[in-house]
């Protein structure tokens, strides 16, 4: 096992991260920009090193000094958390030829799932099902493109090989409109991406977003530890999640569960990983692979019992995984709400000094924060300020035991969402369960109604 390990993130991931370690026993290294210099988990770390300032480019984007800090204080490994550098390929490459090793699969896999057209190839061909669609990039012809998109049927989607961050995409709903769109996403797509290769799906009308988590250990054992639904999402991003996926079959689950194991196990996956896929009328549609661990992993850790961040680090220490597929138990039901400091209809995010803080307790309750009284909300980063999560016996408990939570939990001196999630955890189809990735949109656009 490691002895030292710096983590490249910051934040309650950063937070995460280290408490993960400490409870391994490996000591922490923090690395911090000038603006995150006061922060708990850089004070709480063993050892602590300024990477730059506070822009994001030159502190936790900036791959020489991330490199020079591990030098600097002999740590063996990297964790990079998720966002920043955890699906950069290359950091991961130079991560590794500086003599470290890298928390996460190797980068040539990191790079085979960053490109989103070679994703869907290699997971088709594994057998996981995908969204129909062009079968790899859209070709220059017109005419071709026309006939695909006749084939896969209106309304399609045109997306980037290279998006992220649910930007680079166009959605098509007549022949006329076709041509242009394809030729803005792919103009888009090389300004945003540096890469112009566009790809076409049918577009999806009514889908959840549900995802599959996977760990794989590096002599060849995988496992599947069930789903999330993340289809509470603004502006593609998600805001809510839990599991199990509320209707979801024991069987349905274990048969989409079992296919990313093996798709993992084919393409020689390594860590922990997700399969995210839109489920629509029964079926699922791999979209793309995350190759880092996720905001929402707390959820599966609560119905698992299983420590995500400490199977990582024991992955890429060479262990094998301590659990077979049938030791894996689901136990009751975990929801998550993104505390973020923003406005909570607008989403105008509200950086500033916390005055007032205090977290919820009681059973079946887990806050994952960095914030404290007095903490400064900078305005350079992401505006998710912690995650709030309960876990009950029943989804019904797990729901009331967040409702206490929520109303118990104060946050003063910025604007946070917290009323979102009471307005959401009140509303009569999110109790139900199963609402699609487009409700909270529609919720928001038609007040009142649903
Ligand atoms: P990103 O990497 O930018 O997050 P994804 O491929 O994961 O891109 O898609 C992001 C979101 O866009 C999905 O969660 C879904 O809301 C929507 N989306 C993507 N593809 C489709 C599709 N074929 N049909 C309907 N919605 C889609």
């Amino acid at each position: 096992m490691f002895e030292k390990i710096l983590i490249a993130n910051r934040g309650e991931i950063a937070l995460r991260i280290q408490r993960g370690c400490r409870e391994l026993g490996i000591r922490t290294v923090a690395v911090h920009s000038e603006a995150d210099a006061d922060a708990k988990y850089v004070k709480l770390a063993d050892e602590s090193v300024c990477i730059g300032p506070a822009a994001s480019a030159q502190s936790y984007l900036n791959v020489p000094a991330i490199i020079s800090a591990a030098e600097l204080t002999d740590a063996e490994a990297i964790h990079p958390g998720y966002g920043f550098l955890s699906e950069n390929a290359d950091f991961a490459e130079r991560v590794e030829s500086s003599g470290f090793v890298f928390i996460g699969p190797r980068p040539d896999t990191i790079r085979l799932m960053g490109d989103k057209v070679s994703a869907k190839d290699a997971m088709k061909a594994a057998g996981v099902p995908c969204v129909p669609g062009s079968d790899g990039a859209l070709p220059e012809d017109p005419d071709q493109i026309r006939a695909i998109a006749e084939r896969v049927g209106y309304p399609v989607i045109i997306k980037a090989a290279g998006g992220g961050g649910g930007r680079g995409m166009r959605v098509v709903h007549t022949e006329g409109a076709l041509l242009n769109a394809v030729a803005m996403t792919r103009a888009e797509a090389q300004t945003a991406f540096g890469n112009p290769v566009v790809y076409m799906e049918r577009y999806l009308q009514k889908p959840r977003h549900i995802e599959i988590q996977i760990l794989a250990d590096q002599h060849g054992h995988a496992v599947h530890l069930g789903e999330r639904d993340c289809s509470m999402q603004r502006r593609h991003q998600k805001i809510m999640e839990e599991a199990p996926a509320p209707g979801l079959s024991r069987q349905l689950r274990d048969e989409i569960g079992n296919r990313c194991a093996e798709a993992c196990r084919q393409i020689g996956y390594r860590g922990a990983g997700t399969f995210e896929f839109l489920y629509e009328d029964g079926e699922f549609f791999f979209i793309e692979m995350n190759t880092r661990i996720q905001v929402e992993h707390p959820v599966t850790e609560l119905i698992t019992g299983v420590d995500l961040i400490q199977e990582q680090i024991r992955i890429a220490a060479g262990l094998p995984l301590a659990f077979t597929q049938d030791e894996i138990q689901f136990r009751g039901h975990a929801i998550e709400c993104r505390i973020n400091a923003e406005h909570p209809y607008t989403f105008v995010p509200s950086p500033g000094r916390i005055t007032a803080y205090h977290a919820p307790g009681g059973p079946g309750i887990r806050v994952d924060s960095h914030v404290y009284q007095n903490y400064v909300v900078p305005p350079y980063y992401d505006s998710m300020i912690g995650k709030l999560l309960a876990h009950g016996s029943t989804r019904e408990q797990a729901i009331a035991r967040m409702r206490t939570a929520l109303m118990e939990m104060v946050v003063e001196g910025v604007n946070t969402n917290i009323p979102l999630h009471q307005d959401l955890l009140a509303d009569q189809n999110v109790l139900a369960g199963g609402t699609s990735i487009h409700y909270l949109e529609h919720k928001l656009t038609k007040p009142g109604g649903n």
